[in-house]
């Protein structure tokens, strides 16, 4: 098979997606077959026989940006707010992989448990096999109802099926069974999350602190509220008596988000920080969300915005125990090439994003194809990078 070698060069900034070093000193980026080989500069390297070869022009390189938070149904198409090619929108967002909440919005959803495991593993099927413009769908997370039994969370692993969709959006609102449930799916490696705060739309319920600890799922999802936060005082608790993942949505409470966000500070957790944008949902679907709340929280909450990449990248990918979202030899070769907005104020991209701006997205390559050139979303970034 011929080998497919893209190289990047005259990268101005690498963004690592690591917290404990968010930059990489080097201008160009070697991947193979979709993995990334080499990371240097160009002097150093072998550049030669490039099957792709991207003149950066001096824009920055961040590892494609992840969604923890989505709930898909079906191809690129979403029936919450009858939209097509959502999925392509966000891409051209700099989201690369998004991460099933459960595909709670499917007309008729199934809610008897061997409906919900046949639909569960339909999904992970038919994200796997059909990916939106190259994106990175991991669906087939089933919402756990009432009467589901340890062997029900073996079946669904036995076929494939590793995420559990929000616990509480289906019957099982108790913080005991739910417990007892999110052992199973651990058990058999299904990671889980759980939804917090007030209920989302009519038919769905509250779930307090006391019920999201008891139930200890991998993420406390939407700590923000999807939309209606908690009081601040169990926001803290919950950052506080727990290590679960601390997710902050673009479709939920900003200042309680930015609050989940400095409580993570003051405790030294900032790795459990993570963000998705919980569409699509009755906000719509925001294809510039992850940008959006990496500048919300970057400007707002005064952080440098390399961390807050941090948060929707190798964060994410750390906890998901995925292989992108991190610049590092061996991970996959998702990237997003941006640059400062055009007439954004700040001398660079990221003085301009640490004062509340987006930035403009010029390029997305997922697994070492480029999948799209200058954003149709984003403000028109002011360099752009060019296949040569
Ligand atoms: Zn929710």
């Amino acid at each position: 098979m011929a080998i497919e070698k893209i190289v990047i060069t005259n990268i101005g900034q690498i963004i690592s997606g690591k917290l404990e070093a968010p930059f990489i000193d080097a201008d160009c980026v070697i991947a193979v077959d979709g993995s990334i080989t080499n990371i240097g500069n160009a002097k150093d390297l072998d550049i030669e026989d490039a099957t792709v070869c991207i003149d950066a022009h001096g824009v920055t390189l961040t590892p494609g940006l992840i969604d923890s938070h989505v709930h898909p149904v079906i191809g690129d198409y979403t029936p919450r707010q009858h939209q097509l090619n959502w999925i392509d929108s966000c891409l051209h967002g700099g989201v690369t992989t998004m991460i099933s909440a459960g595909e709670v919005h499917a007309p008729g959803r199934p809610k008897d448990i061997v409906g919900l495991k046949a639909m569960a593993i339909a999904s992970q099927r038919w994200y796997e096999n059909f990916r939106p413009t190259g994106v990175k769908v991991l669906a087939g997370a089933p919402v756990i109802e009432e009467g589901m039994v340890e062997s029900d969370f073996k079946d669904l692993s036995d076929a494939g099926v590793k995420l559990l969709g929000e616990v509480g959006l289906g019957s099982v609102k108790a913080g005991e069974t739910a417990a007892q449930m999110v052992k199973w799916a651990r058990k058999y490696g299904i990671q889980s999350t759980i939804h917090t705060g007030g209920p989302s739309i009519p038919g769905s319920g509250l779930i307090d602190k006391d019920v999201v600890l008891e139930a200890d799922a991998d993420i406390i999802g939407h700590i923000n509220g999807g939309h209606t936060a908690l009081p601040d005082d169990q926001i803290i608790c919950l950052c506080e008596s727990c290590g679960r993942g601390i997710e902050i949505v673009h479709n939920g409470n900003e200042r309680a988000g930015l609050l989940a966000m400095r409580t993570a500070f003051e405790i030294n957790q900032a790795e459990r920080v993570i963000l998705g944008t919980d569409s699509p949902a009755g906000s719509g679907v925001q294809p510039l969300g992850i940008l959006r709340m990496i500048a919300m929280l970057s400007s707002l909450g005064d952080i440098p915005p390399e961390i807050a990449f941090c948060f929707a990248t190798g964060n994410t990918a750390r906890m998901r125990d995925l292989n992108s979202g991190i610049i590092e030899v061996g991970r996959s070769a998702d990237f997003v090439l941006m640059d400062t907005a055009q007439h954004s104020p700040g001398k660079n991209m990221l003085e301009s994003i640490h004062q509340g701006n987006l930035p403009g997205v010029g390029m997305t390559i997922i697994d070492g194809i480029v999948r799209t050139n200058r954003s149709r979303n984003t403000p028109p970034a002011t360099r752009l990078p060019e296949i040569i």
